[in-house]
């Protein structure tokens, strides 16, 4: 892929696919990526003065007027070229439990963070994702030609949900399979590809120090998996090694 932007890029999962796109022998010409606070990107501010690819935006994604100045950003580089992908992996998962501690805002929140935004940022990105998709007509459809990946969480999946509890972080996460799937039917024909993806459980600030995976295995895999999606993934739901995932 020429270009890629994905969201939530100063620590967690987002800072190591950045990490990982820029290990593979060819990585992106160009990757933008988001953070709230650029004054805290520590971390993704050094990997930026090493490798010139990577471009930083400072966006609170709830603020969905300024969408259009970011997609006006990345345009300026890529030009005529548009965006290849949209990375969707921003997300909070506020500490609720069980059904009868459910607090309102605590949905409202997440639903924002986690489905509103991914939604509405693939909307003001799809002229560029377009833009790809027409430059590169002859490629099959995949990550080298236009495609939207939201991360999304095994929590998600209505089948697999044996557990109950976590309400605003699993209704959220169900929603963007949703609205995943819808995306890649209304974006099928023109030839953008839509995934929702599952990283593992995670060591990071939201999967905790539990988690069985660390950020640099999760994502290296990811990365693989992206770059091997083709028309048979298509509104499909896959973890981070590429096997699917009910729904
Ligand atoms: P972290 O909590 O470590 O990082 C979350 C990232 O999202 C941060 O960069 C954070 O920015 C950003 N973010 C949150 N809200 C906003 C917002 N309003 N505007 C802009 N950026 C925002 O989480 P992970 O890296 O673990 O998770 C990344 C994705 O993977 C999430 O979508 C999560 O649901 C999903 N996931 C993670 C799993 C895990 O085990 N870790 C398992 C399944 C899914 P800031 O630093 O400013 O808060």
């Amino acid at each position: 892929m020429n270009s890629i932007l994905i969201t939530g890029c100063n620590r967690g999962l987002g800072l190591g696919l950045v990490k990982a796109l820029n290990a593979l022998p060819e990585p992106p010409q160009h990757l933008f990526t988001t953070c709230r606070n650029l004054e805290q990107a520590t971390e993704l501010k050094k990997l930026a003065k090493e490798h010139s690819n990577i471009h930083i935006l400072e966006i609170d994604l709830r603020n969905f007027e300024e969408y259009d100045k970011l997609v006006g950003k990345i345009s300026e580089v890529t030009k005529d070229a548009g965006l290849n992908v949209l990375f969707n992996n921003a997300g909070i998962a506020p500490k609720s439990v069980r059904f009868g501690a459910t607090r309102q805002q605590d949905l409202i929140d997440t639903l924002q963070t986690n489905t509103v935004v991914p939604v509405m940022l693939a909307k003001a990105c799809l002229p560029l994702l377009k833009r790809a998709s027409e430059v590169n007509e002859n490629v099959s459809l995949s990550v080298k030609r236009a495609a939207i990946i939201n991360m999304s969480s095994i929590l998600g999946s209505i089948q697999a949900n044996t557990d109950g509890g976590l309400l605003p972080y699993r209704t959220s996460k169900s929603a963007l399979n949703a609205a995943t799937k819808s995306m890649s039917i209304d974006l099928a024909p023109q030839k953008i590809l839509c995934v929702s993806l599952h990283p593992g459980w995670v060591r990071t600030d939201m999967g905790g120090n539990n988690a069985p995976l660390d950020v640099a295995t999760s994502t290296e895999q990811i990365v693989k998996t992206i770059c091997q999606l083709d028309e048979s993934h298509n509104g499909g739901f896959y973890q981070y090694n590429g096997e699917q995932l009910p729904w």
